[in-house]
């Protein structure tokens, strides 16, 4: 008999609301409908841990968005509240989706707006990849 397909992530969080967000997280952000493929997004990868997706304004050649399948507001509530097996196999697919993009060898630019003074507009928290030119 085959074995239920669990997410691994459910096992290890430190708070369990991470699933379902904490009572910082709101659902009326953009990100979370793609997750939820309420609305299309051009998919790069995807794992248990992360959704990979094309920037729709791209600021550089390259451009894409990686995005944790939990729900944290930003890089403050995901490093608070993320278990540490989480955060690295979040970073290791940052890693593997610039692999695919063909841009480790030629370097690429990692950034994370967190809160209003860094002007983010989507409170889901995403890393940036920036490259595919000299930045
Ligand atoms: P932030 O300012 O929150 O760090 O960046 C949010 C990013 O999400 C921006 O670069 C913006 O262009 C992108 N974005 C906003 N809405 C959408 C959307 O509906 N689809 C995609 N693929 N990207 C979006």
């Amino acid at each position: 008999m085959p074995s239920a397909i669990l997410n691994p992530y459910e096992k290890v969080l430190y708070k369990s609301e991470s699933l379902e967000g904490n009572s910082m997280y709101n659902k009326e952000n953009v990100f979370y409908k793609i997750l939820k493929s309420e609305i299309p997004a051009k998919i790069i990868y995807e794992n248990d841990v992360a959704l990979a997706f094309y920037d729709i304004r791209p600021l550089k050649k390259i451009h894409a968005l990686i995005i944790t399948k939990n729900l944290y507001s930003n890089f403050d509530d995901f490093a608070a509240s993320a278990s540490p097996q989480e955060v690295k196999d979040f970073f290791m697919t940052v890693s593997k989706v610039a692999e695919m993009l063909g841009i480790s060898q030629t370097g690429y630019r990692l950034l994370s707006n967190n809160g209003p003074n860094s002007g983010q507009e989507v409170e889901h928290f995403h890393m940036h990849l920036l490259g595919g030119e000299k930045l």
